[in-house]
């Protein structure tokens, strides 16, 4: 029996890299998938094919996490879809970075809404449903620049620094009704959005990560299983940190 058997979990932004690994990691752990994306329906279809034959229900959806009334449609077709829901993974992100002296005002707006109002959209989205059944596990994907900042990202660190900030409120709120707000700050993985940066970048981070590499999808999908689980029951308002020991 898997850690999670039985459950059904939403996944956001899980086309591709950190969320696809969730999605198989949770499949394989015995959750019910639904998961989103915003423009990969190719890459969808596949997930879905390959997750069933963990005989588990799993569907993709087209959804833009940054638009509200998307997400109240989404939660509305997932509960209709999987009857119940268990554990919300607000994964989906985006970066558009650029030193402070040349971001424009739409590529801060833009990370803002993708990465921090797509929280609250979700988060909103599943609460009536949560409160009803007095239990529920929400994991929200921040980030070690969230913590630490970094030059040329001030857009994506306001905004993973805004989820901390965020989920910390939402456990206080809704501890009382057993329903519980993680957070996991990972460090360096190694997906597409990272295959972005040049390789000696790659190199220098590499190098100053005390295990001395890159994570991987399923480093940060095992955490997850973790925080969403009943593993953690007694545990929220935290900050999961998965960064092979990076200093934050
Ligand atoms: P990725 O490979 O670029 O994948 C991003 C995923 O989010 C894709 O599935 C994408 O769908 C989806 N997405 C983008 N915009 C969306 C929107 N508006 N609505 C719904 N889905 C949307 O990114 P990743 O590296 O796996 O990162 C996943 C999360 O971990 C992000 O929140 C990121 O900030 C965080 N993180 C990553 C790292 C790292 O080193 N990789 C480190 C710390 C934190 P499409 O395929 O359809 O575009």
């Amino acid at each position: 029996m898997g850690q999670l058997t039985g459950k059904t979990a939403i996944i956001t932004g899980a086309s591709r890299g950190i969320g696809k690994g969730i999605a198989e990691v949770f499949a394989s752990e015995g959750a019910h998938v639904a998961f989103t994306y915003s423009s990969s329906e190719e890459a969808a279809k596949s997930l879905e094919l390959e997750l069933s034959k963990f005989g588990v229900k799993v569907k993709g959806y087209k959804s833009d996490a940054a638009d509200f009334d998307q997400a109240q449609q989404l939660v509305a077709d997932v509960l209709n879809d999987f009857g119940t829901l268990d554990i919300l993974i607000n994964n989906a992100g985006i970066t558009k970075d650029n030193l402070l002296m040349r971001m424009s005002e739409a590529d801060f707006d833009g990370v803002i809404e993708v990465n921090l109002k797509s929280v609250f959209n979700m988060t909103k989205a599943v609460q009536t449903s949560f409160l009803k059944q007095r239990k529920g596990a929400i994991v929200n994907m921040s980030s070690v620049v969230g913590v630490k900042g970094n030059a040329g990202q001030t857009n994506y660190a306001a905004s993973k620094a805004g989820i901390i900030g965020f989920s910390k409120s939402v456990a206080l709120e809704l501890g009382s009704r057993n329903i519980r707000c993680n957070v996991i700050a990972p460090g360096f993985i190694e997906t597409e959005m990272t295959a972005k940066l040049d390789e000696n970048t790659v190199k220098e981070w590499r190098s100053g990560i005390p295990l001395k590499r890159g994570g991987t999808p399923k480093d940060i999908a095992d955490a997850c299983v973790f925080l969403s689980s009943d593993l953690s029951s007694y545990i929220t308002g935290q900050v999961l940190h998965v960064n092979g020991g990076m200093l934050t």
